[in-house]
């Protein structure tokens, strides 16, 4: 991240600036008093809009410093050559006498502000905040552009990710549906054959290579023709063509994207022979979200698979065996709360200077009575599916408001508890009125319970979310954004909204140590989180090592395999009690 210098006018290199004004003395006067100061200014000065456009389109300037009105030409007429060439440039107008008014309607516009010509004891300091406040921008910019990059793109392959992938997908059925016209599309899924041969025959390294092959011939496939591609992982693959649904058609493609596994793939002078299996599925036969539609094309794929493979099926509904499972779950999962079937157990949160636990995040589990024991990921988007969140949701946040006040009342009166909240819930006005009654039941005061969001959900309606987070935060619950990287969402972006607390996603801590860039990445939002006053949390910390970079980089808290899993209540408690006794131990 670029570094935000303390003194600007006085850095070592020069500040370059476009003064824009039909008075040559006057420029020449705004110069030398800069100089004088001790800034290293490289300026240029223009007088007609044909000049200020030239120089605007031909360099990145620092500054541009604008008298108000010309022979020919004014200040907003600049402003607005500037603001069409998309360039983020503090633009500051310097000129005689104008009247407020006038300098209010030209801010309203989006110049930066307004300096009477002479007075010098104003022009360096504005000057200097411009500077700054560009400077944070900018870094803002770039460090969401490498977020992006990461969240975006698979590195293997260099092709985008299923992140990426999925919002396209989305985009364009909410364009065309917002067009009004009937969206459609199909959406292949590509898995290799027996590609675990070639990693455990050949190692990993040919894999990867064959993999990138694979990313190349496909790439050339899709070449020009608006599809998208992207590699989900392993060695599974996605192309959604976009108003492709004549199924003769369809089937020529796939038939075409097998053919570009007929010759053979080299690796260190072997000849391999590889083949896939296609699923697909139709918009809007086969669904209108992406999710529904990558599980439908999947489903189609294994039964590609099973049927030998090197092939391409497309979807029925008879296919879907999960489907049936979900619905029993789902039945089942209506009786869960009254049968007392789901549990919560409790992962400590550690303060990174004190390495003491200072709350805990509540995580639900299902002890199904046959199934065993069920992880949250497979049943929360059933119940979010189903509605059943809502219910299952109250469960959560008044058990966990309950627990916490509990261990308040045990004497750990700082110990706060973070709940999940799905999109879902977070998308349902009830939420208020059910954490507001969690909290008066309970007896738990507001500022010990942390919600935890993703930013997928305040991204998907950003309106309402910036409602429902202001509504929270009046009523003193903190407000964490939770798997931070892996949403639709920037950091420019979240700053719109009440936010406490960043969670950094696993993946991101994972890498930590391993990849210098992604340590480059951790330590990028490390700096904006603090920027902009977030508390920032790590979560996934599983090594010493990841403790060890995390402080330097002055992460806030620690969650973790390595400080502890979630545990039932009984254990949080006897940690508790455990660090306490330690505590008094060392005081006397
Ligand atoms: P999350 O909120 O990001 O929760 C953290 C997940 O990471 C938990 O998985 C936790 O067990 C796991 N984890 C913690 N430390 C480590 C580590 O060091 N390494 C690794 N590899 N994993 C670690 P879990 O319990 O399976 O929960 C998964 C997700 O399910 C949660 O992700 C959350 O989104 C959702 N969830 C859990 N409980 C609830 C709930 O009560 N309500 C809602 N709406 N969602 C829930
Ligand atoms: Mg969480
Ligand atoms: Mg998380």
């Amino acid at each position: 991240m670029e570094r935000i210098d303390n003194n600007m006018l006085l850095r070592k290199q020069p500040i370059s600036m476009l003064v824009v004004d039909d008075s040559e003395d006057d420029a020449f006067l705004l110069y030398s008093e800069m100089a004088s100061r001790g800034a290293k200014v490289d300026y240029r000065r223009v007088d007609n809009a044909p000049q200020m456009r030239e120089a605007l389109e031909a360099a990145e300037w620092d500054i541009i410093i604008c008298d108000h009105s010309m022979p020919g030409f004014d200040a907003l007429s600049a402003l607005d050559i500037l603001k069409r060439s998309g360039k983020d440039i503090p633009f500051i107008i310097y000129s005689g006498h104008i009247s407020d008014q006038t300098a209010y309607s030209a801010m309203g516009e989006g110049v930066n502000d307004y300096i009477q010509k002479g007075n010098f004891a104003r022009l360096l300091p504005v000057i200097e905040r411009e500077l700054k406040g560009a400077a944070a921008r900018s870094a803002v910019r770039q460090a969401d552009t490498r977020i992006m990059e990461l969240a975006y793109f698979d590195k293997l392959s260099a092709l985008p990710n299923h992140n990426y992938f999925c919002m396209r997908v989305n985009e364009h059925i909410a364009e065309c549906e917002r067009l009004g016209k009937a969206p459609c599309g199909t959406l292949l899924y590509i898995d290799l054959d027996r590609f675990l041969r070639i990693n455990s025959s050949f190692g990993y390294e040919a894999g990867n290579d064959i993999l990138r092959q694979t990313s190349a011939r496909l790439k050339e496939c899709v070449a020009e023709s608006g599809a998208i591609l992207a590699r989900f992982g392993g060695d599974e693959f996605g192309i959604f063509y976009p108003g492709l649904t004549d199924r003769l058609a369809v089937q020529n493609f796939a038939e075409w994207l097998k053919q570009a596994f007929d010759a053979p793939f080299m690796h260190a002078g072997i000849e391999l022979y590889l083949t896939c299996s296609i699923g697909l599925a139709l918009v809007p036969d086969d669904g209108r979200e992406v999710y529904d539609l990558l599980m439908n094309a999947e489903t189609a794929m294994a039964n590609a698979k099973r049927g030998g493979g090197n092939g391409h099926r497309f979807y029925v509904r008879e296919m879907n065996a999960t489907s049936a499972e979900r619905i029993a779950m789902e039945s089942e999962l209506r009786h869960a709360i009254e049968r007392d079937e789901l549990f919560l157990q409790f992962q400590p949160c550690i303060d990174a200077g004190t390495l003491r636990t200072i709350g805990a995040e509540a995580l639900v589990r299902w002890r199904h009575p046959e199934r065993g024991l069920i992880p949250p990921d497979r049943f929360i988007p059933i119940a979010d599916e189903s509605g059943l969140i809502v219910d299952i949701g109250e469960w959560v946040l008044r058990q966990s408001c309950r627990q916490a006040k509990a261990w308040h009342e045990l004497g750990h009166a700082d110990i706060s508890i973070s709940v999940n909240v799905s999109a879902v819930q977070f998308g349902q006005p009830r939420l208020l009125e059910v954490v507001s009654r969690a909290l008066a039941e309970t007896g738990l005061p507001p500022q010990a319970l942390t919600l935890e969001i993703t930013e997928s959900a305040v991204m998907h309606d950003a309106e309402q979310a910036a409602g429902m987070l202001r509504a929270l935060k009046h009523m003193g619950v903190r407000l964490s954004i939770d798997d931070f990287g892996t949403g639709y969402s920037s950091l420019s972006y979240l700053k719109r909204f009440p936010i406490d607390i960043l969670k950094i996603d696993k993946s991101f801590i994972r890498a930590l140590g391993i990849n210098e860039e992604d340590g480059a990445i951790v330590h990028t939002i490390m700096a904006l989180a603090k920027s902009l006053r977030l508390t920032t949390i790590a979560e996934g910390v599983e090594t010493p090592q990841q403790v060890e970079l995390l402080q330097k980089e002055q992460c806030d808290r620690f969650q973790g395999f390595h400080f502890s899993r979630p545990v039932d209540h009984a254990v949080m408690t006897e940690r508790l009690q455990e660090e306490q006794r330690k505590a008094c131990a060392t005081l006397h």
